[in-house]
């Protein structure tokens, strides 16, 4: 396993690869890689014959007041864990080699920004778009590979690509869960036990609105309020449940199939999402 720490490097590796008729396709991770993470990288050795896994904490992604000193970093765990999962090559550029000079040109998307976790983070996404773009330049994909944990972020990113016309399937993974229940992020670390516990909350209600929708409930509004009234008897902090379409991201009064329902609350100091997705063929609901 290759581990590469600049750009240059990284095309020219990439652009061997194609020559001798590989497809390559990118992993974007911020590292302290966990399950949820591998899945993706599973993913990736199914759509293409050479996976590289970049691993980069994105400060443009951090407002100055969250958690970018504190953000958990363990390369060499890292490193051993990809060539486990067969990781053809790692990208992991210090800060100053993406960033060598503040940036005055962004990528933007501010449509589906707006909602969600783009209204309490509001720099958040074009961080996040402008990294990925500066990605997929560094290691010139065919396909990338995001976790549908991140669900608004999969939407900025299809339609990034869309509107941008970059050559790349966006390929989506579903989200991989603690065994409790609780959905894996390097966040659940900042947890104490019993801010770990309540967290549960999220996936309880969640799944506790997919039994209320199985009886027969269609109403949006009864669902929020359930699922915000369980989060907060729990001492979570909610900073949004909503109900909507999974590619517009707005809001819908009843549910129908393919609704995703999306939750955004902080237990302690630690902000968490989950999101659970209501689809006809997969659950039987709406037969
Ligand atoms: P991060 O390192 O948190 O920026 O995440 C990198 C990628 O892994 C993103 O596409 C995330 O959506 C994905 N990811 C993180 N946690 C999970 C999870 N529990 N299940 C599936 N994908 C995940």
């Amino acid at each position: 396993m290759k581990i590469i720490k600049t750009i240059k490097e990284m095309q020219t590796y990439s652009r061997e690869m194609h020559a001798s008729g590989n497809r390559v396709a990118l992993v974007p991770t911020m590292g302290d890689l966990h399950e949820g993470h591998l899945s993706l990288v599973d993913a990736a050795h199914r759509h293409a014959d050479i996976v590289v896994v970049s691993i980069f904490i994105n400060p443009t992604q951090f407002a100055p007041e969250e958690d970018f000193d504190t953000y958990p970093k363990n390369l060499e765990r890292d490193c051993n864990l990809c060539k486990l999962r067969k990781v053809d090559a790692i990208f992991a550029p210090e800060a100053n080699e993406m960033y060598p000079e503040p940036i005055t040109a962004w990528v933007i998307e501010n449509s589906l920004t707006e909602v969600l976790c783009g209204k309490s983070r509001p720099t958040h996404f074009t961080g996040v778009t402008t990294v990925v773009t500066k990605l997929f330049n560094a290691v010139l994909p065919e396909a990338a590979i995001f976790g549908e944990k991140d669900f608004q972020q999969v939407a900025v990113i299809k339609k990034m690509t869309k509107d941008l016309n970059f050559h790349i399937e966006i390929i989506t993974v579903p989200i991989v869960r603690e065994a409790d229940g609780l959905a894996m992020s390097s966040r659940n670390k900042y947890l104490t036990e019993k801010e770990h516990k309540e967290a549960l909350s999220i996936n309880i209600s969640l799944k506790a609105a997919e039994e209320a929708i199985l009886s027969g409930e269609r109403n949006s509004a009864v669902i929020i309020k359930q699922i915000t009234l369980r989060i907060s008897q729990n001492d979570g902090k909610v900073d949004y449940v909503e109900i909507m379409n999974p590619e517009t991201l707005q809001p819908i009064t009843a549910i129908e199939p393919d609704t995703v329902i999306a939750v955004a609350a902080v237990f302690g100091k630690t902000r968490l999402i989950d999101n659970l997705v209501i689809s006809s063929a997969s659950s039987g609901l709406f037969v």
